[in-house]
Order: structure tokens, then C-alpha cells, then sequence
């Protein structure tokens, strides 16, 4: 089994670049934005299970993926709206584009979140952490939503510091500061710690990052397992398995243009294209690199994906 020969190593010694972007309350945010009877006010996304709710309603317990009848029962004066997904969709192209505009090293992981290197944009735009400034600034201007930002040395971390930064907060782990950052908070914000291995390390007295990182390997291998025991020991001491870009690896640069939803010309699509392709290339003159493939995606309006390269 090659994971068990893995070696987890220790953060490079190079600065905190990686930002965890992640829209506060996405869907419920994009409601609150576009319509201004609902802000301030506890919202609540779909009627029959939540998809998202506003800080509001999440004050007083509610939370996604909660049954409607449970949600409206802890907060009665929530409005219930109707899920939009053309809007939603429009709001998480509009925001990964400014992303985008920061560095070509994007990696989202879902509509609302994404990981971005900014590492080669110092010259650019300043230090991550004033990268992380403008990226929320712009995205509240320009696309109209909060955003929350972690920044720090790994993916891992910078996730972790983004949930702790919301709502609308930016919070940067200062390099060498990381076990100060991570110990007092409590097991659940490690990945891979679930209801189920949540509730077996609080029957074990472990309630933080720092009590696991404390604990001794072979107690923890003998309640979680010997993989999950070594894995979460790891993490909470800062020794993270994965190396710190593998982002990098599919070195990309793109652009991309919603077109809507009349009927475009040939002509109309060549020009679209053209723009597009201008775009990209400015880019790679900009940060002075080649590239060899050239990859077209679109979608169609039955939402049906093709690429050409
Ligand atoms: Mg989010």
C-alpha cells in the first residue's frame, strides 16, 4: 500500500501564498443581494430541505442540508425563498473571474470555493495577505457578495483559517506561527474528523487540535485506526502528506465569456473567440510563459459541456 509508505513533511520554508477563497453563505448571500427587502433578515434557501441559509438564520441553529419543517420551527420569522441556480451559477463564474484575475493558479473545488497561488503575483499585487484584501474587495464591488479568505503556507491551513475568518473576514497564518494558530481550536476543523471520530476522541478527553497533537500515536491508532490515528496526529501537528502544489502541476492559463441566451452567428462566435484567445495571450506574455495546447470549452444551452483541444 503506497499511503502507508508516505512520508508527511513539514511546510516548506517558503511565505504563506495560498488563499482559501470561499463565498460566505453563497446562495442565501446572492437572495440578500438581489433583493433588498431580504437583507438583514434570516433567509432561508429551498423549502423542503435547506440549501443555504443567511447568517441571520444561521445565528439561531439553522444550517444547510437541515429539514424545512426543523429550520422554520428555530426560526420562525425566516423568509423561505425559492432556489435560483441561473443566478447563482452567473454570481460563481462572475466571482471565479476575478479570481482569475489575480492568477492563473485557480483551483476551485465547488461554486462558492477555490484555492489560488498568488505566489508568482507578488510583484503585482503586494504580499498575499494584500492580495487577499483586494481579491475581497473586488469581489464584493464588482460581483456584490462577501467573501472570506484564509491565507497561509498550505491548502490545509488555509482552509481552516477562511472558517475561521467568517463571515466576511480575512485571517493570514503567519508563517512559523501555524501551531499557535491551530491548537486551540477545537478537532472538528481538521479534515477527516466527522461526527463519528469527533465524538470517539471527546470520549478520549481529546477536544483540540493541540490535545491530538499531544496524544500519544499508538492510544490514538488503537480508538481510530492505524491510519486515521497516524493521518490526524499529522495534521495536528502541521505535517501535511500532500505536497503544496499540486496545483501546479496542470499548468493552465483561460479566460472564459457567458454568451446568454440568443442565438449567436458563426461570425458572432469567431469574434467571441478571437476576444477570448487575445485575453489568454495577454496573460501569458504578462507573466512571460509558452504553452503548448489550446483547449475550447463551451456549454450549450441544455447546460451540455463539450471541449475541443
Ligand atoms: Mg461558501
Amino acid at each position: 500500500m503506497r499511503e502507508m509508505t508516505t512520508t508527511a513533511r513539514p511546510p516548506t520554508t517558503r511565505g504563506a501564498t495560498i488563499l482559501h477563497a470561499d463565498l460566505d453563505a453563497f446562495y442565501a448571500s446572492v437572495e440578500q443581494r438581489d433583493n433588498p427587502h431580504l437583507r438583514g433578515r434570516p433567509v432561508i434557501v429551498g423549502g423542503g430541505v435547506v440549501l443555504a441559509c443567511s447568517y441571520e438564520a444561521k445565528r439561531v441553529g439553522v444550517r444547510s442540508a437541515m429539514n424545512g419543517g426543523q429550520a422554520r420551527m428555530l426560526c420562525p420569522d425566516a423568509i423561505v425563498v425559492e432556489p435560483r441556480m441561473d443566478a447563482y451559477s452567473e454570481a460563481s463564474d462572475a466571482a471565479f473571474e476575478r479570481f482569475r484575475d489575480f492568477t492563473p493558479f485557480v483551483k476551485p473545488i465547488s461554486v462558492d470555493e477555490a484555492f489560488l497561488d498568488v505566489g508568482g503575483a507578488e510583484h503585482l499585487f503586494g504580499p498575499a495577505k494584500e492580495t487577499a484584501a483586494q481579491l475581497r474587495t473586488r469581489v464584493l464591488v464588482d460581483v456584490g457578495l462577501p467573501l472570506s479568505v484564509g491565507v497561509a503556507r498550505t491548502k490545509f491551513l488555509a482552509k481552516v483559517a477562511s472558517a475561521q475568518a467568517k463571515p466576511d473576514g480575512l485571517l493570514y497564518v503567519e508563517p512559523g506561527r501555524e501551531l499557535d494558530f491551530l491548537h486551540p481550536l477545537p478537532v472538528e476543523v481538521l479534515w477527516g474528523v466527522g461526527p463519528v471520530t469527533a465524538e470517539k476522541l471527546h470520549d478520549h478527553g481529546v477536544d483540540t487540535v493541540g490535545a491530538l497533537a499531544a496524544s500519544e500515536r499508538a492510544d490514538l491508532q488503537g480508538f481510530l485506526g492505524p491510519h486515521s490515528g497516524r493521518h490526524l496526529r499529522d495534521l495536528a501537528n502541521n505535517l501535511d502528506p500532500r505536497p503544496i502544489d499540486t496545483h501546479r502541476r496542470d499548468r493552465s492559463m483561460g479566460a472564459q465569456r457567458a454568451l446568454g441566451n440568443q442565438i449567436r452567428t458563426r461570425e458572432e462566435l469567431r469574434r467571441e473567440l478571437l476576444a477570448l484567445a487575445e485575453k489568454v495571450v495577454a496573460r501569458l506574455r504578462k507573466a512571460e510563459r509558452v504553452a503548448r495546447t489550446v483547449t475550447v470549452r463551451y456549454r450549450t444551452q441544455e447546460m451540455r459541456h463539450e471541449s475541443r483541444s
